[in-house]
């Protein structure tokens, strides 16, 4: 196994061990949209299967390439790709918005593999940033039930750029609790167990936290 590989291994491990945590609660998604279709298939023989990507149009040769692989959309989604999403990706991480959810639900009927969705909150209060804010997220969940093609898993959200290390684990602790007070909504809302949250940055702060599902990407590139 490549070094690098190995090394990120190494630290999700180890951030498993400090918070008591089996590994295997942990996948890694490796963002590769940083890399063209031979990079993006070094992650695949690295024995990484679970794949990131943020634009249709740029993953769409990989997806071409690599359709063994689990894809993942990681990005800002125009309702208008929605569609084509739903289709060739097993799990939408950026549900930012109620319209967006009505599309996936609507496009997602009939479908034998409904994507795995998490909705994204912003709990940082950025305005460049997508996501539900903490009331909104309660409301949306509270109305869950109304999207009977909707698969929502999990919630996932994005630190700000440059947050300090106690910044990010209050944003990330903060994802747990609310992630632990809106399954108790009832069923369909029980569904929602994942936490989708810790890139290259601050990825061990976010298992700590109690992260399932981290997307990585530049830590792979620079070490
Ligand atoms: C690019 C990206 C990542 C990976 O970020 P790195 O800091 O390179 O690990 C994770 N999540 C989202 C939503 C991204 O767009």
């Amino acid at each position: 196994m490549d070094e690098r590989v190995q090394a990120v291994k190494d630290r999700v491990h180890e951030a498993c061990l400090r918070a008591r945590r089996p590994a295997s609660e942990v996948t890694i998604v490796a963002v590769s949209k940083y890399s063209d279709v031979s990079g993006t298939g070094w992650f695949l023989e690295q024995g990484m299967s679970h794949l990131g990507e943020n634009r249709l149009q740029a993953a769409q040769p990989k997806l071409d390439a690599f359709p063994q692989a689990i894809w993942h959309y990681i990005g800002s989604l125009q309702t208008r790709k929605v569609r084509e999403v739903v289709q060739k990706f097993a799990y939408i991480h950026s549900v930012d918005r109620i319209e967006l959810a009505e599309e996936i639900n609507r496009r997602c009927e009939g479908l034998a593999n409904q994507p795995g969705c998490f909705l994204q909150v912003n709990l940082s209060g950025e305005s460049t940033k997508g996501g539900f804010t903490a009331g909104e997220l309660r409301n949306f969940v509270r109305s869950i039930s109304t999207y009977v093609h909707l698969q929502v898993i999990g919630l996932m959200t994005i630190a700000p750029q440059g947050a300090s290390d106690d910044e990010c684990r209050t944003l990330f602790r903060g994802l747990r609790e609310l992630r632990d007070e809106v399954r108790l909504l009832g069923e369909p809302a029980s569904r929602i167990r994942e936490l989708s949250m810790g890139m290259s940055q601050d990825f061990e702060i976010a298992i700590e936290e109690g992260a399932t599902f981290v997307r990585l990407g530049s830590v792979f590139l620079n070490q």
